[in-house]
């Protein structure tokens, strides 16, 4: 008998599991912009932005601001689920102490746009160096 067998079973029941959530979330998704696409449209028309046979150019910059809105809303949630899952002490940057974090928000101007961002923070005892966990912007 093999005593790997077990174990490879159930990391390929794993990855098919992996696997079927990755599609349901595409599909979710996809349905989501669809939807999101819906109510752009009947908002256009309704708040007078789009009327009649408006220049296509009116149209495109609508879509690209919708876009570039939920671009912001993908960052911020990104930080907040990665502050969320990181360990709450870190090593200071300039004296090497180690210290408490805390989450702290943060305004940041993205290519797309505003974000506020959620990051974890450390405020040094020793050195009184203020610093960020993760800022690799
Ligand atoms: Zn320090």
């Amino acid at each position: 008998m093999d005593a790997t067998e077990p174990i490879q079973s159930q990391k390929r029941s794993c990855e098919a599991a992996d696997f079927d959530r990755t599609i349901k979330l595409k599909e979710r998704l996809e349905q989501l912009l669809h939807e999101a696409a819906e109510v752009e449209v009947e908002l256009s028309r309704a708040d007078g932005t789009i009327n009649g046979v408006p220049h296509y150019s009116l149209i495109e910059g609508r879509a690209h601001e919708l876009g570039k809105h939920l671009s912001c809303e993908v960052q911020q949630r990104q930080m907040s689920e990665l502050a969320a899952s990181q360990a709450m002490t870190a090593k200071c940057p300039t004296c090497g102490t180690r210290c408490e974090l805390y989450p702290k928000k943060r305004d940041v101007k993205s290519v797309d746009g505003s974000a506020t961002l959620q990051e974890l923070v450390g405020d040094c005892p020793s050195c009184r160096c203020f610093f960020f966990r993760y800022a690799r912007r």
